[in-house]
C-alpha cells in the first residue's frame, strides 16, 4: 500500500494569496502547499480522500488514472470544492464515481452539488456520483476502510485508517472510543495547523500530545498553514514523526 500526499495546506494553501511573508516568499518547495487530500494506492486499488479546489492540479500532478472510491472526512469548502473535476474519472472509466461520508457531510454534499447525484446520463456532461453513508468498515481490494470519528472543534467529522496508517485532518479532539481503533499504526497522518492555538485545529504542541499518546511507528503531519517554514519545524520534531510535503510518497 502506498500513501501519496497531494496536498498538505490549510484551507488558504501556501503561498496565500497577497501575502510576501518569509513561508510565502520560499525558496522551498516543501513551503507549497496545496489544499489537503490524499490518495490511497494498493494493487489496482485507488481511494482519494477529499476533494479540494485544487483537485485537478493534484490528479496531474500524481498521474492519477482511475478511481476506485472518493471518502470525504467532512463539508468545509477547502475539502469538497474541487467535486466537478471527478467528472474527468466519469469519462475515464464510464462509470459512476461512489462516494463515502459520515451522514451528515453526505447530505451537505447532496444539497450543494445536487447535480452531480442525479441518475447519470452518457454524455457525461456533469460529475456523475453515488453517495454511501459510511458508519462502518469497508473493504476496497486489499484495503480495509475504518471510519475514525474525530471532533473539529464542535463539529464532527470522520478520520480513516487504510490498514496499518491512519489519516486525521481537521481535528482538535480525539474521543477515547476512536483511540481503541487507532492501535498499533505503523503510520499516522495528523493535522498540525500552525504554532498559535485554533479552536477547532491542533496546533504543534496539540499535534505532538496526541502522536505521543497514539503512539504509531511514524506520525507525519498535515493541513499546516504559512506559519510554518518546513526546514525549521522539520529540526524540531523528535526522529518520528515529520512534516509532510506536497508530492511526499510513503511506502507500507
Ligand atoms: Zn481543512
Ligand atoms: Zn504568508
Ligand atoms: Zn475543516
Amino acid at each position: 500500500m502506498k500513501i501519496v500526499f497531494l496536498g498538505t495546506g490549510s484551507s488558504a494553501g501556501t503561498p496565500v494569496i497577497a501575502c510576501y511573508c518569509p513561508v510565502c516568499s520560499s525558496a522551498d518547495p516543501r513551503n507549497c502547499r496545496l489544499r489537503a487530500s490524499i490518495l490511497v494506492q494498493d494493487e489496482g486499488v485507488d481511494l482519494l480522500v477529499d476533494t479540494g479546489p485544487d483537485l485537478r492540479q493534484q490528479m496531474l500532478h500524481a498521474g492519477v488514472q482511475a478511481l476506485s472510491a472518493v471518502l470525504y472526512t467532512h463539508f468545509h469548502a477547502d475539502h469538497i470544492n474541487g467535486v466537478d473535476d471527478l467528472r474527468a474519472f466519469n469519462f475515464a472509466q464510464m462509470v459512476v464515481i461512489p462516494c463515502y461520508a459520515d451522514g451528515r457531510t453526505a447530505t451537505e454534499l447532496e444539497s450543494r452539488f445536487r447535480y452531480c447525484f442525479q441518475p447519470p446520463d452518457i454524455t457525461w456532461a456533469k460529475p456523475s456520483l453515488s453517495m454511501h453513508r459510511m458508519a462502518s468498515p469497508q473493504t476496497f481490494g486489499g484495503v480495509e476502510v475504518t471510519p475514525i470519528p474525530v471532533m473539529h472543534g464542535h463539529l464532527p467529522i470522520l478520520g480513516y485508517r487504510f490498514n496499518d496508517a491512519a489519516y486525521l485532518t481537521d481535528l482538535k479532539t480525539i474521543p477515547d472510543s476512536s483511540l481503541t481503533l487507532l492501535q498499533g499504526l505503523k503510520i499516522l497522518i495528523l493535522d498540525c495547523l500552525r504554532y498559535e492555538e485554533h479552536s477547532t485545529h491542533l496546533n504543534v504542541e496539540e499535534a505532538l500530545y496526541w502522536a505521543r499518546r497514539i503512539g504509531a511507528e511514524r506520525t507525519i503531519l498535515t493541513h499546516m498553514t504559512h506559519d510554518i517554514d518546513y526546514a525549521t519545524l522539520a529540526a524540531e520534531l523528535p526522529e518520528s514523526i515529520i512534516p509532510a510535503y506536497d508530492g511526499m510518497v510513503v511506502d507500507l
